[in-house]
């Protein structure tokens, strides 16, 4: 068993001390069996971890319906069944709020997509845990008390202007990809501080989901992710991006 982040400070709470195996950033069930060597892991204590996996669990049943990447296909095909024959009040939930729309696949081409309920505050809240993992993966920061983190589900139009915020002058940048791109994300580190930065990551190649029953099918290209000073989370500005 791996030693190296016993008593290390957990980086998603910096309150208690890590486990002696810390957490992966992305967790392992969201890949085949095939592509789970070298994920990024980071000091993490039992309850972030607990707390996290409970996500993690639903999540790693939910999304593959969204993805369009093969690994999301593999998933589902491979993995899910049995994911949801242990967890039966999940699959009740999926299998009642079932329906079809039809979705835009290119201009002029409507093909009906099957839709499931989903919890999108679930998935901000996995990103969020996320974004932490990855600070201190590639630039060994961790967010003080001081700082928070805003994620946002980036549609077509958001990523125009989150894009826009990637390109502005960086002290460092990352790009990377996981599981032949079933996640693949890039981040920029801001100048002012090392806890700024922006990240937008990619799941299963982009996800159609329909949080909003007023807007049935909304398609999610990305996560975006402002990690900043509390207070300037809080300026009007920020939030009306933020939405
Ligand atoms: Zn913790």
């Amino acid at each position: 068993m791996s030693k190296r982040f016993r008593g290390k400070p957990c980086i998603y709470c910096l309150t208690n001390p890590s486990t002696s195996t810390g957490d992966h950033v992305f967790a392992r069930e969201f890949f085949p069996e095939t592509a789970r060597a070298d994920l990024p892991k980071v000091p993490a204590c039992q309850p972030c971890n607990n707390e996290k996996s409970r996500l993690e669990h639903y999540l790693t049943a939910v999304l593959p319906f969204g993805g369009r990447h093969a690994d999301a296909l593999a998933n589902l095909q491979g993995l899910v069944p049995g994911r949801l024959a242990k967890n039966a009040k999940l699959h009740r939930e999926l299998a009642h709020g079932r329906g079809l729309t039809l979705t835009e696949e290119r201009p002029g081409l409507r093909v009906p997509t099957m839709t499931l309920p989903f919890d999108s505050d679930r998935l901000h809240q996995l990103v969020g845990f996320v974004a932490k993992g990855l600070l201190w993966h590639h630039w060994a920061v961790a967010l003080q008390p001081h700082h928070d983190l805003k994620v946002v589900s980036l549609t077509k139009f958001g990523e125009e202007s989150f894009s826009a915020f990637l390109g502005l002058n960086a002290k460092q940048r990352v790009r990377s990809n996981l599981g032949n791109g079933a996640f693949s994300y890039e981040g920029a580190q801001g100048t002012d501080y090392p806890e700024f930065g922006i990240w937008r990551i990619s799941i299963y190649g982009g996800l159609k989901l329909s949080g909003d029953p007023t807007a049935p099918m909304e398609e999610a290209t990305a996560l975006g992710i402002i990690t900043a000073e509390r207070q300037f989370l809080q300026r009007p500005n920020v939030i009306a991006i933020f939405r």
